[in-house]
């Protein structure tokens, strides 16, 4: 059997449509086939690779922490540099109420410790979320999700869940004195790319300080300059009691964290309630390659292009079967008529040397979300190819 043949009988399947290519290598924006292909990336394995694949920055951080230690302990029993490092260069991006982080392994988990971190703070039961939101796959985060197509077969969830629309002030009456978190992606990233104006966000965060209600922003997708900003909440005027990150945090190693203000983290420290325990949680040659990105990030000014790039991909994907193009920075939707439309589009320019995606819950849409790093002319040639992909569809 080829590693095709042994990939569909070996490894669990998640979806009908694999894209089934096999990379050999990945550098930049580009990833090369096992069959001498050579692809630009443009979903940074959805949303991952902002700062591109491999950086060098990256790679030389996690060969000094191979050299030195691997797993030593559970998280937070040992003092180790990276961990400690990360934290202080987080906070640093941070405003001064975010100032405590605690590291774990992915972005479900760390939605599911803002979740008991919230429920634990304010003693109070109701979560509230979004309809069509994403938060993950563990049975938590599931459950705070907004699509019922995907948590059907798993009932029963979490009790105490409602979902809101997102971005209507109307609703957000609905957040009460029992309500311990709402939970929200600054940019609806499954949905689709879509997008709620400063004076929903201003609202929220009345709603919440009214009430006594944790606001827990999840940018697991919408961190780390992907949209123009180092946070996305930055562009909005607020900030979160709870900040939820992963995916691009690493640089292409997992780890996650879920961010606030010491005082609230304090409760987890209440023995003998146990907080919230991981074991891998903040790898530390996660969490070096993490505080490489943070830098590569800042010292290369990644952020200060992203709006000029996002545009250039908007002024060049013009075609009369693009509908439109919602973005916010570098998280971008490309609208189709349908799936069925899209889904040669997407086949023939992976053909052709280009990767995009889909989005969970929103079919008819095109994911483009490249590297930060990505060049002007790597930008027009993926356009071209798209182009021609659409023409060939
Ligand atoms: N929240 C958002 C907004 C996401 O996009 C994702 C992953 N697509 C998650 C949470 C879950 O992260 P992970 O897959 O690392 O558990």
């Amino acid at each position: 059997m080829n590693n095709r043949q042994l990939f569909l009988s070996h490894l669990a399947q998640t979806t009908d449509f694999p894209l089934l290519i096999e990379i050999e290598k990945a550098e930049g924006v580009y990833m090369y086939g096992a069959h001498g292909e050579k692809y630009i990336d443009l979903i940074s394995g959805i949303g991952v690779s902002n700062v591109g694949h491999r950086h060098p920055k990256v790679l030389s951080a996690i060969h000094e922490q191979l050299d030195k230690y691997l797993h030593l302990m559970v998280y937070g029993e040992y003092v180790q540099s990276p961990q400690t490092l990360l934290a202080k260069a987080l906070s640093d991006t941070l405003p001064s109420s975010l100032n405590n982080v605690y590291l774990v392994n992915s972005g479900s988990e760390a939605v599911e410790g803002a979740l008991k971190l919230a429920k634990r703070y304010t003693n109070r039961r109701e979560i509230i979320s979004c309809v069509n939101a994403y938060h993950g796959s563990s049975q938590g985060a599931l459950s705070i999700g907004g699509n019922e197509i995907f948590k059907r077969s798993y009932r029963p969830l979490l009790p105490g869940v409602r979902n809101i629309e997102f971005g209507s002030i109307a609703q957000l009456t609905h957040i009460t004195t029992d309500t311990a978190a709402i939970i929200l992606e600054t940019v609806q990233g499954e949905a689709g790319i879509r997008i709620a104006d400063s004076s929903y966000f201003q609202a929220l965060r009345r709603r919440c300080d009214e009430t006594g209600t944790l606001l827990v922003l999840d940018e697991i997708q919408a961190g780390f300059g992907r949209t123009g900003k180092f946070w996305a909440f930055e562009h909005y005027g607020i900030v979160p009691d709870i900040l939820v990150c992963a995916k691009g945090m690493g640089g292409g190693m997992p780890i996650g964290a879920f961010i606030a203000d010491k005082e609230v983290m304090a409760v987890f420290k209440n023995n003998p309630l146990l907080g919230h325990i991981t074991t891998f949680g903040g790898h530390p040659v996660s969490a070096a390659a993490s505080l490489a990105t943070i830098k590569v990030i800042l010292e290369e000014r990644l952020i200060e292009e992203v709006d000029n790039k996002a545009e250039l991909f908007k002024s060049l994907l013009i075609h009369p079967r693009i509908k439109g193009i919602r973005n916010k920075g570098l998280m971008m939707a490309v609208e189709f008529d349908s799936f069925d439309v899209l889904k040669p589009i997407i086949d023939h320019a992976i053909a052709n040397g280009v990767i995009t995606d889909w989005f969970l819950f929103c079919d008819d849409a095109m994911r483009i979300a490249p590297p930060l790093t990505i060049s002007n002319d790597q930008i027009k040639e993926a356009c071209d190819i798209i182009l021609r992909a659409i023409d060939q569809a």
